[in-house]
């Protein structure tokens, strides 16, 4: 099931750059097989394999991605860093580590936003015109789904606002719970 809104719709944003609109969407499924230019890693600081869907990213991309990341050095949270996809579909891969979730109260927030904005940069960079998101921070991180997706959705609407040569922006949810609440904050203005 997907949901797609365009970049700006209910603030009046419709229209960016030349007149192109970026897509904004919302599907259940496994990132590692978005046929995209470019999926987003939630990383670990280390950037060295850990589990759940960095896990999954660095098994579907073989050995080659884990040797690129080692010669990163790692990544403070909040940032991104970008390697190619090595035998994924997708082209790149950025990498970007979001906030563990403590209660809310020591910048979590601003943390969890900069993961979208500094990844979207990073992107741009690059000419990347499609590219898929996991739900950061929301699995061993814990930050909760409806803060984390709020923030996502908003970040990521206020980015695509501007000009940039990305064109679709595709949120990949694990769970169909996670997916009603993408979609759900993406019909909501
Ligand atoms: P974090 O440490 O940032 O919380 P996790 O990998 O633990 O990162 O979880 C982030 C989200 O990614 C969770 O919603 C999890 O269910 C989801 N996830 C795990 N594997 C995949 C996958 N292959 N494709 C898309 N999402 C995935």
């Amino acid at each position: 099931m997907r949901l797609r809104i365009d970049a700006g719709a209910g603030s009046g944003q419709r229209t960016r750059g030349r007149g192109r609109v970026a897509t904004i969407e919302a599907v259940q499924g496994d990132i590692t097989t978005q046929a995209v230019d470019a999926i987003v890693n939630a990383a670990n600081t280390t950037l060295l394999s850990g589990g759940g869907v960095d896990g999954a990213i660095h098994r579907a991309a073989g050995p080659g991605l884990l040797e690129e990341c080692r010669a990163l050095g790692g990544c403070p949270t909040g940032e991104a860093r970008l390697t190619r996809g090595h035998r994924l579909r997708a082209q790149y891969v950025i990498h970007t580590v979001g906030p563990v979730w403590s209660g809310g109260g020591r910048g979590d927030a601003e943390l969890l936003r900069s993961c979208y904005v500094t990844s979207l940069a990073l992107a741009a960079r690059h000419g990347v015109r499609s590219i898929a998101f996991p739900s950061i921070s929301t699995g061993a991180y814990h930050y909760p789904i409806e803060q984390a997706t709020e923030i996502a959705v908003r970040a990521v609407r206020e980015c695509l606002a501007r000009p940039s040569p990305v064109e679709v922006l595709r949120f990949v949810c694990f769970s169909a719970r996670d997916l009603d609440v993408y979609q759900r904050l993406l019909s909501a203005d």
